[in-house]
């Protein structure tokens, strides 16, 4: 691949008149922050945000002085047609979660919708997003995959989703708060059966940031004895094809008769990965943590 000049220029454009800007902030790390996204927060007319007070001190620690609308679930309706008429008069308006990526697990789809609908152009500026950042590190297949975001916390919608979530072959990436965490391993655990591999991302860019895994089960006694604390995101290995499922016990067999023949850690790990798809990152972690637990 070719870079060319055009494709790679650093240029922090200054906002178009008419145009909603999706601005990508930290979620956690403000080091995260890119010179892209202070510019034009810096210079865009108004910054829709979820919480004016959460954002403003953000905001002020990189003396960007725009005005602040604030934009949450609660007042949708009556700030879209207002946001709609700022865009009409020229204005332009920037977009920001509390977190990550606007647009995800917050209201911003609809004013995205409602901008395009309205003949408005709608760009982002990229930043980080759990979701995938929790997705790439997992080690499980980020071929296909699917995002849930906040489970329903209705019984039967819950239960519902639970049960689609159990049958999913792609990985499934789902957001949870410390409090609900060890309800919904439980709940994971009773659908997908306790030996689905899991990946839970703690704190994900921060000072203690830690993933934990490999299994719905072994996570589930890690946080019965560790209180969660801070912000998870949970990466959910697919529900596998029966006549294609090796078992976990089987892949830590065939790793074995691997080692014992010679072959390196990394060798054997290749070998298996290439046989049944799961990634080497994983079937490091399954390997050394039966190890671990048989030692
Ligand atoms: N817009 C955000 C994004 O792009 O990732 C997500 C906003 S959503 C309202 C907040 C949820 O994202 C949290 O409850 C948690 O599940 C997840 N999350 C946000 N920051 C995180 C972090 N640093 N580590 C792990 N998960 C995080």
């Amino acid at each position: 691949m070719e870079l060319k000049t055009n494709d790679i220029s650093e240029k922090h454009h200054d906002p178009k008149s008419g145009v909603l800007y999706l601005v990508g902030t930290p979620i956690g790390n403000l080091g995260d922050f890119s010179p892209r996204a202070k510019h034009l927060l810096s210079n865009v007319s108004v910054i829709a945000c979820e919480d004016t007070r959460y954002s403003g001190q953000f905001l002020k620690r990189f003396q960007i002085k725009s005005t602040l609308q604030s934009f949450h679930r609660h007042n949708t309706k009556e700030k879209i047609p207002k946001f709609l008429s700022m865009l009409k008069q020229g204005k332009s308006i920037a977009l920001i979660s509390d977190a990550g990526l606007p647009g995800i697990s917050d209201p911003g789809e609809d004013l995205v919708s409602a901008t395009k609908s309205s003949g408005h152009d709608v760009i982002c500026i990229p930043g980080p997003c759990a979701a995938t950042t929790a997705l790439i590190i997992s080690g499980l297949p980020t071929k296909r995959f699917c995002f849930e975001g906040f489970l329903p916390t209705k019984p039967k919608d819950r239960e519902s989703i639970i049960k689609i979530i159990s049958q999913e072959k792609r990985t499934t990436v789902i957001y949870e708060s410390p409090h609900r965490l060890l309800k919904l391993l439980k709940e994971l655990a009773n659908a997908c059966g306790d030996k689905r591999p899991l990946q839970v991302s703690r704190e994900l860019t921060k000072l203690h940031e830690e993933q934990i895994g490999s299994t719905v089960s072994s996570v589930y006694k890690y946080f019965s004895v560790n209180k969660p604390k801070g912000e998870f995101t949970l990466v959910l290995g697919g529900c596998k094809d029966e006549r294609q499922e090796k078992s976990q016990q089987e892949l830590i067999k065939s790793m074995k008769v691997l080692l014992d023949k010679g072959l390196s850690k990394v060798d054997a790990a290749k070998t298996i990965s290439r046989e049944t798809g799961y990634s080497r990152n994983y079937l490091y972690s399954l390997f050394f943590e039966n190890n671990h637990n048989n030692s």
